[in-house]
């Protein structure tokens, strides 16, 4: 583990440096924890979090300093993290950034939130994020947008943007996100954290609010490739209550960072770098292949033909599973109701209504269209059948490369409000993303560098359930660089 960084300030720290302060005594949970809500309450015009749990944070806190002092501490004891407000949290509200939850206080406690409990995690809050985690943006939350830390009048894209801006702006080490189609990777590139989204079924879903149920992955944002592995190690294997959790070993990922990227195969997709993507940004993302080649690693120019299709293909699997998902939302069972309705039919129509923001209605409309029976041909299973070749080209990639490499998202931050009147350019922004949804694969943003003072991500992408060598990848990265380490002025 990460030896201890003489005189970095306690919100500076990794979780890795963190654990290390805390196994040798240097500060207890409950200082690190107070020390933090401290800076939670001090941004809070970040508009970061929905919920701030103190109470039960320095509750937790002092339970880990407890089982350290009696020699029982788990993997995660003591140290700090916030969960994207989709993950359901026992006695806590659980609002997926919408108005129709936003009295949702959960019975139980998702899969992610229970192994982090158990491995001794201390919860500082609940993450705010696009409304059912549908945007790239964050502004289409029912709470309002959420501020980037690099410049507060930017974006941090989406849409676990409250959990990637409070890692940004150091208020907490690390935090859970969730990925469909991009939610974790392009909002991490966006404020220059580190975003990591598992192979589809590596963790559990049990617990987290669906959006696209064959799209949805938990995954962490944190500021190191070797925190991700420290969590994903806690978070990984199966869980009997999903069953699409795969039964597959899960690895030291710790251990397995320090595998050096000499001999490595990265694909570089020569599609990538046509028109969309920002020329500072492709720069940047160019230099850091560079790097990885200078280490040892070899580029080999890679097509993925039908990855044109991605975004067109996902925002007809999306919505259309997102229809079909949300309909539990009816104001019967749980969830807003509304006052007074005529009869049955006024009560669903007017609690939805209500309940529901603009982005997440549109969805609903496009999911139900393509799945109705004079269009489910033409839309949902043309679609589907599309996902395969996806799939079917990065399988024949992965054929000739062990890793695939490029940008994450086509630009940098972008102001708050200027997408927000064109759906279509906001979709584009997951561009790079969503390909690696359609077909299950891990993938990982590191920071890269800066265009016009804003972070730029790299993207890595394996084969299913190479999550170890994606880290060791980007661990390796950021052995050769230090963009992970700045942090935003306001902020350091
Ligand atoms: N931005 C994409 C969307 O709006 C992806 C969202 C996600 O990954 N949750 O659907």
């Amino acid at each position: 583990m990460t030896a201890d960084p003489a005189g970095l300030a306690l919100h500076q720290r990794t979780l890795s440096e963190l654990a290390w302060g805390l196994t040798k005594g240097d500060f207890t949970s409950r200082e690190l924890t107070e020390l933090l809500l401290g800076r939670v309450a001090q941004h809070e015009s970040l508009n970061a979090f929905i919920t701030v749990t103190a109470d039960v944070a320095l509750e937790q806190a002092d339970r880990a300093d407890r089982a350290r002092t009696r020699g029982v501490a788990g993997p995660l004891n003591g140290l700090p993290i916030v969960h994207k407000d989709l993950f359901c949290t026992k006695g806590v509200l659980t609002t997926c950034g919408s108005n129709i939850l936003s009295h949702f206080v959960s019975p139980y406690d998702a899969t992610v939130v229970e192994r982090m409990a158990e491995a001794g995690a201390v919860m500082l809050g609940k993450t705010n994020m696009d409304e059912f985690a549908m945007g790239s943006s964050n502004e289409t939350s029912f709470y309002g947008p959420v501020m980037n830390p690099w410049d507060t009048k930017l974006s941090p894209g989406g849409s676990s943007g409250g959990s990637a801006a409070a890692v940004a702006a150091r208020l907490v080490p690390a935090a859970t996100g969730t990925d469909t189609g991009g939610s974790i990777r392009q909002p991490a590139a966006l404020t220059g954290t580190v975003g990591l989204k598992p192979t589809y079924g590596r963790v559990s879903r049990y617990g987290m609010v669906a959006f696209a149920s064959s799209l949805d992955q938990a995954g962490v944002i944190t500021r190191s490739a070797e925190d991700a592995a420290l969590l994903l190690r806690v978070i990984a294997g199966i869980d009997r209550r999903d069953s699409t959790s795969v039964d597959h070993p899960v690895p030291d990922y710790v251990a397995g960072i320090s595998k050096p990227v000499k001999g490595l195969r990265i694909g570089v997709v020569r599609q990538h770098f046509d028109e969309g993507l920002d020329p500072l940004c492709a720069e940047r993302v160019k230099t850091s292949l560079d790097a990885l080649n200078e280490a040892g690693a070899s580029l080999i120019e890679i097509d993925l033909p039908s990855i044109g299709l991605s975004v067109p293909t996902y925002y007809v699997v999306a919505p259309a599973e997102c229809s079909s998902n949300l309909s539990r939302f009816d104001g019967v069972r749980f969830g807003h109701r509304s006052a007074d309705p005529e009869d049955l039919l006024d009560l669903y129509c007017r609690s939805r209504g209500e309940g529901f923001g603009a982005e997440v209605k549109r969805r609903i409309m496009t999911g139900t269209y393509v799945l109705s029976a004079g269009y489910y041909d033409a839309y949902y299973l043309k679609a589907q059948k599309v996902r395969q070749l996806i799939s079917q080209d990065f399988k024949n990639a992965f054929e000739r490369v062990d890793v695939i490499a490029g940008p994450t998202a086509p630009t940098t931050a972008f102001a708050i409000g200027e997408k927000t009147d064109d759906p279509i350019t906001m979709y584009l922004n997951d561009i790079y993303t969503i390909g690696a949804n359609l077909a299950g694969l891990p993938g990982i943003s590191v920071p890269c560098g800066f265009a016009t003072g804003l972070p730029v991500g790299l993207q890595l992408v394996g084969p299913h359930f190479a999550e170890e060598r994606i880290l060791a990848c980007a661990h390796q990265y950021q052995q050769l660089t230090d963009w992970h380490k700045m942090a935003p002025e306001d902020f350091a």
